[in-house]
């Protein structure tokens, strides 16, 4: 297909966009999925690299579900332009088009009609030494096994919170990596009486108890109500410091102590990748519990700006299979207001889908009570801690701006330079937000967030120089 005929923009290629594709195309209608990655699946069916061995990837019970999805887009296929390892960097307002990176060039394409599916990234914890090397984050950490097939270590702790921790440790230990253990800052008593409203969803809930039996079996322990301090090593991790936590996830420092491990994955929350709806002008509401700000959107995943739809957990963490069901109710948003369909039809069509999806909402806010972040995390950099690693700031630098009077992110990044490097505050955004807010007793909405600057990704300058601006129309 050229891609001149597409008629609306996803941007993603993971669950959410995907869904909005097979729906669209399901009504004739022809999109263009822009996507970083080689391949198609986003972060839950991230594919191993070409020519590398998929059999960790296929042993998964995610994989029968990654292969439905995969073979009923394919069979669209024909509707669909998919523009794979493109990097969107941000909007051109003024022409109306979104640019995009693909082999070193910019082109671009309309941003208007568009359905973004951007998901999330992983907020990061700072705390006392977590810059030596062998720290990483725990979606990074597994995804280094299931697509690039690297095994990131030979002793291994998962730590944080949330059923990734799980999923990770399973997925290392079955790679054949040592992992000694899982440390959940959420407590047991919490899980358990919750237990009741997880019953939403007995298949999710079946599948948390097959990874807590896996690790029974396995003799990986499970430590709830605990989590990290700091982590020592000589140029790289060699010890984490884990301790009891109280209830508000302040470590316990007299009763901590250290397991021999070189390499942790830390996983303590997630955050929507709004940069593109905020970019586009888009209004941002905020709730803690679904990872921070995220696009205001009506009842059809309609943002504020006229053609522009939000799906998946760029409008709030709640999954992959919300990001199924919202993808399609997008795209239905797209056909509503392009009369393709009457909103009774639409509706109809997605009756069962929203049943699903607002019981599978209903298992994620019951699991907040247990996972949700606690300010003790706040708590853990010491002075000399780097919070921002782009620019290098301290801990220090950042009491010393709020002493002196700084009120909010815009302030903090002027005063710092927070923010300011190459990943523009994904690194530090949340923890800074998190910390202002604490600290001077104001709302999320008064501190403000990382606003983003075109290009939202660093660019080669050859991907600009001497060359025309290509067009993908
Ligand atoms: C690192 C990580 C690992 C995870 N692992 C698991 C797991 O093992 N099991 C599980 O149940 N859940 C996992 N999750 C959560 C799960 O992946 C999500 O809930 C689910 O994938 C949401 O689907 P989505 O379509 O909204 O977003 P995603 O699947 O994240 O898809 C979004 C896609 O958009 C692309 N994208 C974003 N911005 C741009 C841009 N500017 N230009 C081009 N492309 C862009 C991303 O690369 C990605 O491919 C993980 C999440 C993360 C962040």
């Amino acid at each position: 297909m050229k891609s001149k005929t597409s008629q609306v923009t996803i941007v993603g290629a993971g669950p959410a966009g995907l869904s909005a594709a097979i729906q669209l195309a399901e009504f004739n209608i022809k999109s263009t999925i822009v996507d970083e990655n080689p391949e198609i699946g986003g972060a839950i069916f991230k594919q191993p690299d070409k020519g590398l061995d998929k059999s960790l990837f296929r042993n998964e019970k995610t994989y029968i579900r990654a292969k439905k999805l995969f073979d009923e887009f394919f069979t669209y296929q024909s509707y669909v332009n998919l523009q794979l390892g493109s990097e969107v960097l941000g909007d051109f307002s003024l022409s109306n088009e979104l640019a995009f990176l693909h082999n070193d060039k910019v082109k671009t394409l309309p941003n208007n009609p568009v359905i973004i599916c951007t998901g999330c990234y992983e907020r990061a914890q700072p705390f006392p030494g977590w810059t030596l090397p062998g720290i990483m984050s725990v979606g990074g950490i597994q995804l280094q096994t299931k697509c690039g097939n690297v095994k990131p270590g030979h002793k291994i702790a998962l730590v944080g919170t949330g059923p990734l921790l799980l999923v990770a440790a399973k997925q290392l230990h079955q790679a054949g990596i040592k992992v000694v253990g899982v440390v959940e800052a959420g407590l047991k008593k919490d899980l358990i009486k919750n237990m009741f409203t997880l019953f939403y969803n007995t298949k999710l809930l079946k599948e948390g108890f097959s990874y807590i039996n896996y690790m029974k079996n396995n003799k990986i322990p499970i430590f709830y109500g605990h989590g990290v301090v700091s982590a020592r090593g000589n140029n790289e991790l060699e010890e984490l410091v884990i301790a009891p936590y109280t209830k508000e996830w302040k470590p316990i420092q007299e009763k901590s102590f250290s397991i021999q491990v070189d390499s942790a994955g830390i996983g303590y929350g997630y955050v929507p990748r709004i940069q593109l709806t905020q970019m586009l002008k888009c209004e941002h509401e905020f709730n803690a519990n679904i990872g921070g700000f995220y696009p205001k959107v009506d009842h059809w995943q309609r943002t504020t700006i006229e053609g522009v739809y939000v799906a998946g957990d760029n409008g709030g963490i709640y999954g992959s299979e919300v990001a199924l069901h919202q993808g399609r109710i997008a795209a239905l948003a797209y056909l509503i207001d392009n009369k393709k369909i009457t909103v009774e039809k639409a509706s109809r069509l997605i009756k069962k889908n929203r049943k699903k999806m607002n019981n599978l909402k209903k298992f994620q806010s019951s699991f907040d009570n247990f996972s949700g972040l606690k300010s003790g995390l706040l708590t853990l950099p010491d002075s000399d801690t780097i919070v921002c690693r782009c620019e290098h700031v301290k801990m220090e630098s950042i009491d010393v701006a709020i002493n002196s009077g700084v009120k909010n992110m815009t302030g903090l990044k002027i005063r710092t330079r927070v923010g300011m490097g190459d990943c523009q505050g994904k690194m530090c955004g949340s923890f800074c937000a998190e910390y202002l807010s604490y600290k001077l007793g104001d709302t999320r909405e008064k501190i403000g967030a990382m606003k983003p600057r075109f290009p939202m990704s660093p660019i080669p300058f050859s991907s600009i120089t001497n060359k025309e601006l290509e067009y993908e129309k």
